[in-house]
């Protein structure tokens, strides 16, 4: 059971600036997010394009602001917890207890949901036989390479993540790099860097071809069927398949968490950006109200007013003091810089 002062579900941009927001006033905040890593939409739908309307920020990419919120926070050595979505949330006295997907519990007085449009999950293989292997021989993401050590491993997928996999695991396993399309959509400098380990037999590339089906032998996947496009079948030696098909976007479970639903965002009170539960909180694209805009500089005024009121469940018994960040002794401490 990990505790804090504040659970904060989603790493995008607006939960971590929650994180910044929290850790100034005292407050000790952990982020988990369904994704691998921190930005929400910014890093997963446009890590390259420009965005023009940070404040005092004229001109930056999304991977850029998630890195420079990233930097912001790194005082309060916040725990993060990715690879796990929160399934449930529940009651008990005056705190909130937190169950993700990986079965790890979290308990606070406050939760402040920043889940966006919901959680990324990957897209799926198609094949039915594939669920029954999940977590054991199929993944969708890497969470620990040395798993993915001397193994067999057949990549789906012609993107980026299917890519660096590739390249990335075939330093010491074997990895057929199996795509529907004769091209790739990856960076070319990383296909080229494919082409290279192509040739040295340490990646095989097979195209355009589709997964067909998986053979097993008690209960482990021994080898898999690709079919090519001119209906050709081959059978492919395989301990681990690896997808990487894109992530789809799903509320999830947060729509039965018992808060006051508006289609898919969540109502708040725009004075503390509260729901209709007490200590649970909403802010960046999850939240509605009136005259709501889903912008990220929404999102951080939203996550500023909803840590006050944070404070105040969190710290009872001690009085919110407003200050300024450029005169307050306290919030320099918190911020390494006294
Ligand atoms: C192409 C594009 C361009 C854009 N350009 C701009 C722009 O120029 N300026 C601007 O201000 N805005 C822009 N936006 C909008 C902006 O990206 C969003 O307003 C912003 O990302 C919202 O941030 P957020 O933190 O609320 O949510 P998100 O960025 O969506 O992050 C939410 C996170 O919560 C996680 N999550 C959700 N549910 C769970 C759960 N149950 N368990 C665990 N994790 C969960 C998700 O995995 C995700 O990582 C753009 C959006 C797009 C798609």
């Amino acid at each position: 059971m990990t505790k804090a002062d504040v659970i904060i579900i989603g790493a995008g941009p607006v939960g971590l600036f929650a994180v910044h927001q929290l850790g100034i006033k005292g407050l000790k905040s952990v982020v988990i997010d369904n994704l691998d890593k921190a930005g929400g939409q910014c890093i997963e739908l446009y890590p390259d394009k420009p965005i023009y309307d940070i404040p005092a920020i004229p001109e930056c990419t999304g991977e850029e602001l998630t890195k420079n919120l990233l930097e912001q926070i790194k005082p309060f050595n916040t725990q993060f917890f990715y690879n796990e979505r929160v399934d449930e949330v529940n009651q008990e006295k005056d705190l909130w207890v937190i169950k993700t997907n990986q079965n790890n519990f979290f308990k606070a007085p406050n939760i402040i949901i920043a889940g966006g449009v919901g959680s990324f999950e990957p897209r799926k293989l198609s094949l039915k036989e594939a669920e029954k292997f999940e977590g054991k021989s199929v993944f969708y993401a890497v969470k620990d390479k040395n798993f993915f050590k001397k193994k067999n491993i057949s990549i789906f997928g012609g993107g980026d993540s299917a890519l660096d996999w590739a390249l990335e695991l075939s330093k010491f396993s074997k990895i057929n790099l199996i795509h529907r399309r004769n091209e790739f959509r990856g960076a070319p400098h990383t296909l080229s860097e494919i082409k290279k380990m192509e040739k040295e037999d340490k990646i095989i590339i097979k195209t355009p071809c589709q997964l067909e089906a998986i053979e097993e032998h008690e209960n482990k996947i021994t080898s898999i069927s690709v079919k090519y496009d001119d209906g050709k079948i081959e059978r492919i030696k395989t301990d681990i398949i690896l997808s990487f098909f894109g992530l789809i976007m799903k509320l999830g479970p947060i729509a039965e968490w018992g808060l006051n639903m508006n289609k898919k965002t969540i109502d708040v009170n725009p004075e503390n950006f509260e729901t209709n539960k007490k200590g649970i909180f909403a802010a960046g694209d999850i939240c509605s109200y009136p005259g709501k805009l889903k912008l990220i500089l929404s999102g951080f005024h939203e996550v500023a007013l909803a840590s006050v009121e944070c404070f105040k469940r969190a710290r009872p018994n001690e009085k919110f003091r407003f200050e300024f960040t450029t005169s307050s002794k306290n919030i320099q401490e918190r911020l390494g810089k006294k």
